[in-house]
C-alpha cells in the first residue's frame, strides 16, 4: 500500500514598515523590552486604530507578483481570544474578506496555489525564564506590527517541497523589498498543515497543524516525524483526529497542544473602527510596474543573455543584490563567465569570512570588473590578482591603485622570467636534483620559489614551460 503526504502552509510574514500596523509606534527589532509601545497597541480602551497604508501596499505587491486577485473591497475582522500577548483580547486580521485571493508561485516546474493573502497585527513575546518557572515576562514591541498572512492550498507533496516552498518565498518577498525574512528574527515564521492519505484515495487525510517551526530546517524535520507518524497510524487502523500539534525541537517529534479550534471559536466580525479599503480599479495594472523582476526570471534571464549555466544562475540571483552587482561589473567587463567566477569565488569567500553582504564592502562592480580586465589581459597574474582583491577588500583602495603600489605588474619579458628561474635553479641544487631524477614534485616547489622572488608576477604556466623545457634541452 503506498501513501501520499499532502501538505499546505500557513506562512506569517512582518511586513518591511518603519512603523506599526494601526500606530505609530516603531518595529525595529531588539529594542529595550516595551520600549515601542502606545495605548493603541497596549490596547488602551478607548482608542482608535489607523490603518498603516504603507503596509497595505506592501501587500498589495506580494499579492501582484503571485498573480492573485484583488479584492475591490476588503474589510478588518475582529479574532477574539484570550491570551496574555493579546492586551486587546482580539487581534485584528481579515477573515470573509482577504486582500487578495487565487495566486500562485512556482518550485521545480509546479504551480504552488495560493489560497489568500490578508493583513494582520502581530501578538506581543511571552518570555519564559527557565530558572524560575514561577512566572513568564511579556514584551509588546512587538504587538501591532504589520503581519501578512499567506495560505497556500494543499498542493505540496513532501516535506521537501514544503521547505523549497518557503525558501522560494522568501527569496521572492526579499527581492520585493517587502520584508526581510529572517526566520531567527521571527520576522518570516510559518504553521504548516499535513495530512497522509492512500494513493488513489478520494479527498483528502485528516490533517494535522503543527506550529513553532522557526528554522527551515525545523519545518523539515518536524513534517518528516508528521508524516511516519499519521503513516504508522492509517497502516494501525487507528484513527486519529484533527488536531494542532507543537514541534518540540529538543525530543524531535510534535506533541499534541489542543484540538482544532473552529471558526466560530473566534467569534470572528467585521472589525467597527476601520473603514473598509477600497482599491481603485487600476490598481493592479499600476503596481505592475512597481514588482521588480523577480528570480525565476531573473535566473531564466542570465542564462539566456550571459550564457551562464542554470547552476551559477541560481547562486548569483540568490540574493537581489548580488545579481545587480554582477550584471554591473559585466557592463564594466563584458565576460561573464570570469565575472560570475570572481563573485563566486573569491569574493563570496571574502563575504563569507567577514560575514558581510555584497553592498557592505567597499569593492565596487566596477572594481571587480577591472581586476577581472587585468588578469584577463596578462597584466596581473591570477595569484596577484587574489591578494589585489583582498587588499582592496580590506582597504577600499582601487584595484588599479594597489597592482601600482605593490609592483605587481606581471613580468611577460621572458628573459626577465628566466633570470630568476636560473636563480632559482642555483639555490636549489636539491629540488633540481630531484626533479631531474624525475620526481615531478620537485616541480611545484621550484614553481613556488620562483613565485615567491617575483611576488606572484611571474605567469606559474610559463615558469613550468621554462623549467620544463630546461630538462628536454639538459
Ligand atoms: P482550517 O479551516 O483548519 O484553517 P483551511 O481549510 O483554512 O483549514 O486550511 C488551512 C491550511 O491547511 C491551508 O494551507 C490548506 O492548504 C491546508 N490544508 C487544508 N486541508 C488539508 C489537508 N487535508 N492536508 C494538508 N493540508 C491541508
Ligand atoms: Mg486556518
Ligand atoms: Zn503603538
Amino acid at each position: 500500500m503506498k501513501f501520499e503526504t499532502v501538505i499546505g502552509l500557513e506562512v506569517h510574514v512582518e511586513l518591511a514598515t518603519a512603523s506599526k500596523m494601526f500606530c505609530g509606534c516603531s518595529t525595529s527589532f531588539g529594542a529595550a523590552a516595551n520600549s515601542q509601545v502606545c495605548p493603541i497597541c497596549l490596547g488602551m480602551p478607548g482608542v482608535l486604530p489607523v490603518v498603516n497604508q504603507e503596509a497595505v501596499q506592501l501587500a498589495l505587491k506580494t499579492a501582484v507578483a503571485f498573480h492573485c486577485q484583488i479584492a475591490a473591497v476588503c474589510r478588518f475582522a475582529r479574532k477574539s481570544y484570550f491570551y496574555p500577548d493579546l492586551p486587546k483580547n482580539y487581534q485584528i486580521s481579515q477573515y470573509e474578506e482577504p486582500l487578495a485571493t487565487g495566486g500562485w508561485l512556482e518550485i521545480s516546474g509546479q504551480r504552488i496555489r495560493i489560497r489568500r493573502i490578508h493583513l494582520e497585527e502581530d501578538a506581543g513575546k511571552l518570555i519564559h525564564p527557565e530558572q524560575d518557572q514561577t512566572y513568564s515576562l511579556i514584551d509588546f514591541n512587538r504587538t501591532g506590527i504589520p503581519l501578512m498572512e499567506i495560505v497556500t492550498e494543499p498542493d505540496l507533496r513532501s516535506p521537501e517541497a514544503a521547505v523549497e516552498f518557503l525558501q522560494r518565498l522568501r527569496q521572492n518577498l526579499r527581492y520585493l523589498r517587502v520584508s526581510d525574512c529572517s526566520m531567527e528574527e521571527g520576522s518570516l515564521r510559518c504553521d504548516a498543515n499535513i495530512s497522509v492519505r492512500r494513493e488513489g484515495q478520494p479527498g483528502l487525510g485528516v490533517k494535522v497543524e503543527v506550529k513553532n517551526l522557526n528554522s527551515f530546517k525545523s519545518v523539515r524535520k518536524a513534517l518528516l516525524f508528521e508524516a511516519s507518524r499519521q503513516t504508522r497510524l492509517l497502516i494501525e487502523g487507528k484513527p486519529f483526529r484533527q488536531e494542532t500539534r507543537l514541534w518540540n525541537e529538543n525530543l524531535g517529534i510534535t506533541e499534541s497542544m489542543r484540538g482544532k479550534e473552529q471558526a466560530h471559536d473566534y467569534r470572528y466580525f467585521p472589525e467597527p473602527d476601520l473603514v473598509p479599503l477600497r482599491f481603485e480599479a487600476g490598481v493592479t495594472a499600476s503596481l505592475k510596474t512597481e514588482v521588480v523582476e523577480l528570480p525565476q526570471a531573473r535566473r531564466e534571464r542570465l542564462i539566456k543573455d550571459y550564457g551562464l549555466s542554470s547552476y551559477e544562475a541560481e547562486v548569483l540571483t540568490a540574493e537581489k543584490e548580488v545579481a545587480d552587482y554582477f550584471e554591473e561589473a559585466v557592463r564594466y567587463y563584458p565576460q561573464p563567465r570570469m565575472v560570475a567566477n570572481w563573485i563566486m569565488g573569491d569574493l563570496a569567500g571574502l563575504l563569507r569570512e567577514k560575514k558581510c553582504a555584497i553592498n557592505q564592502q567597499p569593492v565596487t562592480a566596477e572594481m571587480l570588473g577591472e581586476l577581472a580586465r587585468m588578469v584577463h589581459d596578462g597584466k596581473i597574474t591570477m595569484t596577484a590578482a587574489k591578494d589585489v582583491l583582498r587588499e582592496t577588500f580590506n582597504t577600499g583602495k582601487h584595484p588599479a591603485l594597489v597592482v601600482q603600489e605593490r609592483n605587481l605588474v606581471q613580468i611577460d619579458d621572458a628573459s626577465a622570467v628566466k633570470t630568476v628561474v636560473d636563480q632559482v635553479i642555483a639555490e636549489n641544487p636539491k629540488a633540481w636534483a630531484d626533479f631531474l631524477a624525475g620526481t615531478d614534485k620537485a616541480i611545484g616547489f621550484l614553481i613556488g620559489q620562483v613565485m615567491r622572488k617575483t611576488r606572484g608576477r611571474a605567469n606559474p604556466r610559463k615558469v613550468e614551460e621554462l623549467i620544463r623545457g630546461y630538462r628536454h634541452g639538459k
